[in-house]
C-alpha cells in the first residue's frame, strides 16, 4: 500500500479570515485514515474542474497513473497546500487559501467554495511505516535561536509551526502579507517574537531577514563549510534556477549543529532566491542551518 493516498472530502465550512485569506474546512469519513504530522505538513489537493463533481476526482492506490492518463485539458488540477489544522476526532482539516484572483484553479476554487463542494486530498496514510517527507521543519534538537520568515502563501505553514513551539524556543517570526487587514489572530507562545509586515506599507521580508540574520548569527558563526551543488538543473548554487528552490536540510543534518540556529524561509521563489543569495552567497551560512522553500512563482502556474 502506498504511503500517500487520495482522501475524498467535502467542504463543511468556509470562513473569510481577512481580505486575502479564506479558511476552508473539509471533512469526510475517509480522514479516519489520514496521518496528521503537524508543523508545515504539506498535502496535494485535486480540484474538480468547474461544473464537475466528485466523480471526476481520482481515487485508489493507482490514482497517479489514472490521473496522468487523463488529457491535460480535462485533468482535474493538482496544487500543493498546507494542513493548517487537523482534528482527527471530527475527521476535519482546515485549509487556509490565499485568494489571488481566479486565474489559478486553486484560488478560483477557494473563492467560490461552498459547503458540500467535493475535493481530493492526497496525504499520508495513518499507521503506514513511511518513509514520509511531508514536513520540512527540522530544527536542531536544542535549537537556541529560530527564525521563521514567510509571505502569505506560507503564513498557514508558519502559523501551524508557531502554535507547536514550546516556551523554551526563542523564535523570531516575520510574516509578510498584502495589507494590514491581513494580520491574523495567532496564539503565540512565550518567547516567540512575531512581526507582521504589510506590503501596502512598503514593508518587505528580504531586508528585514537580512537585518535579523545579522543580529542573530555573528559572522564567524555564520561561515560554515561551502555548500555542495545539489541542484537538479545544473544551475550554480549561488544563482539557483528559481524552479529548483527547495533546499531543506533533513533532521539528520540539523540535529548535531552545535549553535542551534535554524531558519525556515518560505514564500515567492524570487524573494526566497534573493534571501538565499544573501545568506549563503554573501554571508557563507551553513547550509544545514536554513530551509529555503519556494512556495509559488510570480507569473507562473504550479506544474500540474
Ligand atoms: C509546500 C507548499 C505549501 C503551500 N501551502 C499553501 C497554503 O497553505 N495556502 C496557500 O494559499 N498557498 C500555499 N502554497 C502555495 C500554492 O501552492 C501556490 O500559490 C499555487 O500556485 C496556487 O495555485 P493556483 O491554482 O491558485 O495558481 P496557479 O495556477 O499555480 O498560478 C496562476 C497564477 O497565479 C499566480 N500565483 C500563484 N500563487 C500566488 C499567490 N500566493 N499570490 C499571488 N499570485 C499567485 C502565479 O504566479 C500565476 O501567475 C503552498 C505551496 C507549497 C510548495
Amino acid at each position: 500500500m502506498p504511503a500517500y493516498l487520495p482522501f475524498a472530502v467535502r467542504v463543511s465550512r468556509v470562513q473569510r479570515l481577512s481580505p486575502t485569506f479564506v479558511r476552508v474546512t473539509v471533512s469526510g469519513e475517509s480522514l479516519a485514515g489520514f496521518a496528521g504530522h503537524g508543523y508545515d505538513q504539506r498535502i496535494n489537493l485535486i480540484f474538480p474542474l468547474p461544473g464537475e463533481d466528485a466523480g471526476t476526482l481520482p481515487t485508489g492506490p493507482d490514482w497517479v497513473e489514472r490521473w496522468q492518463a487523463v488529457p491535460v485539458e480535462r485533468r482535474p488540477p493538482l496544487r500543493t497546500y498546507t494542513v493548517r489544522a487537523f482534528r482527527p476526532d471530527r475527521r476535519e482539516l482546515d485549509l487556509d487559501f490565499v485568494l489571488h484572483g481566479v486565474a489559478g484553479p486553486a484560488s478560483r476554487w477557494a473563492t467560490e467554495a461552498r459547503p458540500g463542494d467535493p475535493l481530493t486530498v492526497i496525504g499520508p496514510v495513518a499507521g503506514h511505516p513511511g518513509p514520509f517527507n511531508d514536513v520540512a521543519w527540522a530544527p536542531p534538537a536544542h535549537a537556541g535561536r529560530l527564525l521563521l520568515a514567510a509571505d502569505e502563501a506560507a503564513v498557514p505553514a508558519a502559523s501551524a509551526i508557531v502554535e507547536m513551539l514550546g516556551p523554551h524556543n526563542r523564535a523570531t517570526v516575520v510574516l509578510e502579507v498584502p495589507e494590514p487587514a491581513d494580520v491574523l489572530d495567532l496564539t503565540v507562545p512565550d518567547g516567540v517574537r512575531l512581526v507582521w509586515l504589510a506590503r501596502s506599507r512598503g514593508e518587505r521580508l528580504g531586508p528585514v531577514v537580512r537585518e535579523l540574520v545579522a543580529d542573530l548569527v555573528p559572522v564567524a558563526a555564520a561561515a560554515g563549510p561551502a555548500r555542495e551543488p545539489r541542484l537538479a538543473s545544473g544551475a550554480t548554487p549561488e544563482e539557483p534556477d528559481e524552479d529548483d528552490l527547495w533546499e531543506v536540510p533533513t533532521s539528520e543534518e540539523t540535529v548535531g549543529r552545535p549553535d542551534g540556529f535554524y531558519a525556515w524561509l518560505a514564500g515567492e521563489s524570487g524573494a526566497v532566491v534573493g534571501m538565499r543569495r544573501h545568506l549563503v552567497g554573501e554571508r557563507g551560512m551553513d547550509r544545514r542551518a536554513v530551509a529555503f522553500m519556494g512556495y509559488w512563482r510570480r507569473g507562473r502556474a504550479q506544474a500540474n
